[in-house]
């Protein structure tokens, strides 16, 4: 299973020092096989040792230049950050991130060898519309996307579940993860709202590969009961 940690514009350069030294000695017990990532703000990352990968929540598709605001492959490559977060709603829904601009950010990092981590997932209105309109648009967001990118993995999370509390139910994740699956066959995560109450479940339904977490991976004991399980 994957464990991804998305802690958005949360933590500071001191409390994400302080989180990874917590949480790496809570998860001296996972299984070899799970694969844990720390998505911190740009401000927190740093080179750091453990059995976890350190990946960026996001970066402007250059090596470097004049993008006020922005980071870029440099900024990166200091801290051999080799793996980024793409897609995710609030990107698209606050920072305004269209599919083409998404599709080229992509393109970018897939070229520089990274392993991206892409997320997809639909409104609220879409979901009230039927299992055909949320697959209709899972399928827009993966337009202008190498599908067969060897280094791609993939997050499935419904907007309307993202912050939320009310996560998908099992047999929505279930339907939703099964059809993504014969379209890309790639590692699939869950996210939205989920918590060390509903991650076992969740990760037990056929088709998910792991989970992405906001809210309740903040708090280094409540990612690491995740983890644990
Ligand atoms: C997210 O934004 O990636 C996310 C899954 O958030 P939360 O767990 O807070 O719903």
């Amino acid at each position: 299973m994957i464990f991804a940690a998305n802690f958005k514009t949360n933590h500071t350069r001191e409390s994400t020092k302080k989180y990874i030294e917590a949480l790496l000695a809570k998860i001296i017990a996972k299984k070899e096989e799970d694969k844990v990532y720390i998505f911190p703000p740009a401000t927190a990352l740093d080179r750091y040792e453990g059995d976890f990968v350190l990946g960026a929540q996001n970066a402007y598709m250059t090596q470097n230049g004049a993008f006020t605001g922005e980071i870029g492959l440099q900024q990166l490559e200091e801290f051999d950050i080799k793996t980024i977060l793409i897609g995710h709603s609030e990107r698209r829904q606050f920072l305004g991130e269209s599919q083409m601009f998404i599709a080229d950010k992509f393109a970018y990092f897939q070229s520089c060898g990274f392993e991206i981590i892409y997320c997809i997932g639909e409104p609220l209105e879409v979901r009230q519309e039927g299992r055909e309109s949320v697959m209709n648009f899972l399928l827009s967001q993966l337009e202008g996307i190498d599908i067969s990118y060897e280094k791609l993995i993939v997050a499935y999370e419904p907007v309307w579940a993202i912050g939320t509390g009310r996560s998908a139910t099992s047999q929505e994740i279930a339907f939703t993860h099964q059809a993504l699956k014969k379209i890309i066959q790639k590692p699939l995560l869950y996210g939205g709202s989920v918590k060390p109450e509903n991650s076992e479940e969740i990760v037990s339904i056929n088709g998910v590969d792991g989970l992405l977490v906001g809210s309740a991976s903040l708090e280094a004991e409540s990612f690491a009961k995740i983890i644990i399980g």
